[in-house]
């Protein structure tokens, strides 16, 4: 399959489960995570109406984001993509984030979104962000528990050039559907909770290639899709 055929078969999935779960399509929205192919997949895929990327590595992604926009203003595109950081995030980074992403979901600490705020420049608008969450317990993961959620929550809102906008985890690979359920779903009750506390959190960023009816179901409205969509990554 080209990566036409694969872009359709992703939508018509995520259509699928949105439908069977009642909610809206346009709820929910698919970050093609690009990282390991080149520019050239990028632009193919955009040719094909995919306009938001996923990139794990700052240095891979801020090249590939400057070859992708550079090539895209040559031919004078009307549209440039939105790119999402999704990779482990170190402090001295945060300003090359901050100065070429729209979002970041990885934030897991105070200091790294002092960081992105003040490298953020005014005429960009505020950085997205979405704060990752340890659903599954172990100990390598990066991301916070989820009882270490709220007083993040509540420090990040105080920052300028920020928006918060929910939550995002990465669930161990080798968990049954069951578990994986129930981590998904914990996300959920957190993103509400707080909603009631009030607080206005958007965002539930899970679900990857292979578990994204899952997450749809308990509630995901951005699906992080790699595989599925530029195929297997060497
Ligand atoms: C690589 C990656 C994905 C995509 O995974 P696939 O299984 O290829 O869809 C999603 N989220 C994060 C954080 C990743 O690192």
């Amino acid at each position: 399959m080209c990566i036409e055929e694969k872009l359709i078969a992703v939508r018509k999935r995520i259509k699928k489960a949105a439908l069977s779960n009642k909610r809206n399509l346009s709820d929910i929205e698919l970050v093609a995570v690009s990282k390991r192919f080149g520019p050239e997949f990028i632009i193919r895929a955009l040719n094909h109406g995919q306009k938001i990327f996923g990139e794990n590595y700052v240095q891979e992604g801020v090249k590939k984001i400057e070859t992708v926009n550079n090539y895209l203003t040559k031919i004078r595109s009307s549209i440039l993509p939105k790119w999402h950081f999704i990779g482990p995030l170190q402090s001295n980074k945060a300003k090359l984030v901050a100065s070429h992403f729209d979002w970041v979901h990885t934030v897991d600490r105070i200091k790294i979104v002092e960081k992105l705020s003040s490298a953020r420049e005014n005429a960009k608008g505020p950085l997205n962000v979405c704060i990752q969450i340890n659903t599954s317990g172990e100990k390598t993961k990066h991301g916070i528990s989820l009882s270490e959620a709220p007083s993040l929550v509540s420090n990040i809102c105080d920052l300028p050039k920020i928006k918060l906008r929910g939550f995002m985890t990465l669930p161990s690979p080798n968990t049954t559907e069951d578990s994986l359920r129930k981590e998904y779903r914990q996300l959920l009750e957190l993103k509400n909770k707080l909603n009631t506390d009030g607080y206005f959190l958007d965002t539930l960023s899970m679900g990857m290639s292979r578990d994204l009816e899952i997450a749809i179901s308990e509630g995901s409205t951005i699906v992080r899709v790699g595989t599925a969509v530029f195929g297997e990554r060497i």
